[in-house]
């Protein structure tokens, strides 16, 4: 038998998803962002969920090639660019669009030897200065993109660094129009967060990652509460082990916990070999036969335990759900300061998964 910790992907959530960023964004095509193997739901598992979308983007050369191995043969976008000259015949031979916001990626094209001209995403830095080319910088840039016989069509973009938040998106939407005046072509600028909260930015192409996953953009769970979100994966396991504890005797390593009277205590099998926060704290969420409780003491490789005071019949084999279904991980991230892309994203290989 293997241990009893399951994550589930839920394709139907993908899809229904799916829907609802289209609806909020009803005139735009939509990226469908997969990057870091689809936040850690895994491509192949993601991609039945979400092949209704218009394209798909993410990061990794070896992904772009899987998805056209699963038979995906409609635009892939690649966001982060390429890296070296060699990346560029990839490219070309599996008809991928590249993002370009250097001038290195732009002499790295013109040298190279193409069978078809390449579509790019010309990126522009509106103000979060990672990459792309300053609004003073673009129009020269976009001059020599279009001078070079190795491009096709050229889309404008941008990313947003406070869609989600009360700074919103004014400057960086001024700066974009600074940059871009005058130039024709599509545009792409919306993350999750703008396609739910900034109609304003959605032009052609929006680019909406966590939300597909049923996540919040903000990493408050209330914020996307009625949109009709639903979570993508539910990680689940059961408890291995229950201990019967008197007042003052303590739990797990570095005794954080010590019992304040008699209690029950659960033991789960899954632990931070297996992607579970082990910064979570005392408190964190966690759900057990249904019941909310939470964690005590500290999270070690493969187990963690928590407090069955509110579950009193659970016992060796109760369901535990780590987030998922019942339990926003966007709560669960929260409590450990951190947001949920980030325990999707960490899921562990060894972590058996399934899609339903
Ligand atoms: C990751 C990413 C997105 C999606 O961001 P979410 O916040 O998950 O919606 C969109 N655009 C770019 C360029 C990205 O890197």
């Amino acid at each position: 038998m293997p241990r009893p910790l399951l994550a589930t992907v839920h394709t139907a959530a993908l899809a229904n998803n799916l829907a609802v960023a289209r609806r909020h964004a009803p005139r735009s095509k939509v990226w469908a962002v997969v990057k870091a193997n689809a936040y850690g739901h895994g491509l192949a598992r993601a991609f039945p969920g979400l092949r209704a979308t218009d394209g798909f983007g993410l990061l990794d050369l070896e992904e772009a090639v899987k998805l056209r191995e699963l038979g995906w043969a409609g635009p892939i976008l690649l966001l982060e660019g390429f890296f070296r000259p060699t990346d560029i015949d990839v490219i070309d031979r599996y008809s991928l669009t590249t993002t370009v916001h250097c001038d290195e990626q732009l002499r790295m094209l013109e040298m190279a030897r193409l069978s078809k001209p390449l579509n790019i995403q010309l990126k522009m830095n509106t103000g979060m200065n990672r990459l792309g080319y300053t609004p003073e910088k673009f129009r020269a840039a976009w001059e020599r993109a279009r001078a070079c016989p190795g491009v096709g069509q050229i889309v404008l973009m941008t990313h947003f660094s406070d869609a989600d938040s009360e700074r919103g998106i004014s400057e960086q939407m001024a700066a974009f129009a600074r940059g871009a005046e005058g130039i024709a072509g599509a545009r792409s600028l919306a993350n999750s967060a703008a396609t739910l909260w900034h109609p304003q930015s959605h032009f052609d192409w929006v680019r909406p990652g966590i939300i597909l996953y049923g996540g919040s953009p903000s990493g408050v769970s209330g914020a996307i509460e009625g949109l009709g979100l639903q979570p993508a994966m539910t990680l689940a396991s059961e408890l291995i082990a229950v201990q019967t504890l008197a007042a003052g005797q303590r739990v797990g390593y570095g005794s954080t916990f010590a019992a304040a009277g008699p209690m029950r205590i659960g033991v789960v099998a899954c632990g931070y070999a297996d992607g579970y926060p082990r910064c979570a704290p005392e408190g964190t969420p966690i759900f057990v036969d249904g019941v909310r409780t939470r964690v005590v003491g500290r999270v070690s490789m493969d187990m963690i335990t928590v407090d069955l005071t509110p579950c009193p019949t659970a016992n060796v084999g109760s369901r535990v759900e780590l987030w998922g279904a019942q339990l926003s991980i966007d709560d669960v991230a929260r409590a450990c300061g951190t947001i949920g892309y980030e325990l999707m994203c960490a899921v562990a290989q060894r972590v058996p998964v399934r899609a339903e």
